[in-house]
Parts: C-alpha cells; structure tokens; sequence
C-alpha cells in the first residue's frame, strides 16, 4: 500500500522502498513523541528519505518544525515531490542546536531528507521489503 502518486526516487527515479520510522529519545523538541511511529520511504540507492504529508502534519501539531519560527529560508527545487508531483521547497529547519536541510512540498507537506540527514530527525526501525 502507498500513499504516493509516484513511488520513484525525485534524486535518481530508483523505486522507493517502505520504511518504518520514529523519532529519536530525548532528541530536542522530540521528547514529546517518545513512541511515535509512522510509515515513511527510503530510496535503496542514493538514501534519500521520504516523509509522507500525513505524517508530517501529524508530527507538526506537537512540533514548531516545517512551517513557523524554525524555518529559516525557502526556495523552490525543481525536485517532483512523490506524494502530490508538486514542485518541492529548500527549507532550514532548525530547532535547540540542530540544523537540518530538507526539501519539503509546500502543497502536501511530505519532507526529503538527505541520506546523512535523516538520523538526525527520525530513526529507522526496519525496513520492510516491497
Ligand atoms: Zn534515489
Ligand atoms: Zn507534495
């Protein structure tokens, strides 16, 4: 099951692979979310993650993360984002003393988060095949 409208990777178009994700214990602004868990995707080849919108927006209402003061600067890509073919956004955020680049669609609201990136925000259960 995908909540995509495209299931290929906007960095190099290798199918994405479903991941299981939660956020970090005692990581910052987290520490509200101990025991959250969601669905996400990862691309096997570059290592891109993918957060869906829902997702997103869901860990937005406990968060001032993705749109408000911790965003820093915006600025369009020419990435499709997966979830909407939306175009996606460059976006700063920041919150106690990490910095975190991500491309995020300002239509949806699903976040692309650079391979070395994505430890810092979320943690990687394990990874479901398919
Ligand atoms: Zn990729
Ligand atoms: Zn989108």
């Amino acid at each position: 099951m995908s909540t995509l409208m495209s299931e290929a990777c906007p960095r190099c178009a290798h199918r994405l692979e479903t991941i299981s994700i939660s956020i970090p214990r005692g990581a910052g602004g987290y520490r509200d979310l101990a025991g959250f868990e969601a669905t996400g995707y990862r691309c096997p080849r570059c290592g891109v993650g993918l957060i869906p919108g829902p997702v997103v927006q869901e860990l937005m209402k406990a968060l001032a993360v993705g749109g408000g003061k911790s965003e820093r600067h915006r600025r369009g890509t020419r990435l499709a984002c997966p979830g909407c073919l939306g175009n996606l956004d460059e976006v700063l955020l920041s919150w106690s003393t990490t910095f975190v680049e991500i491309e995020q669609c300002p239509r949806c609201k699903a976040m692309l988060l650079e391979a070395g990136e994505f430890p810092k925000v979320f943690v990687i259960e394990h990874e479901a095949k398919g």
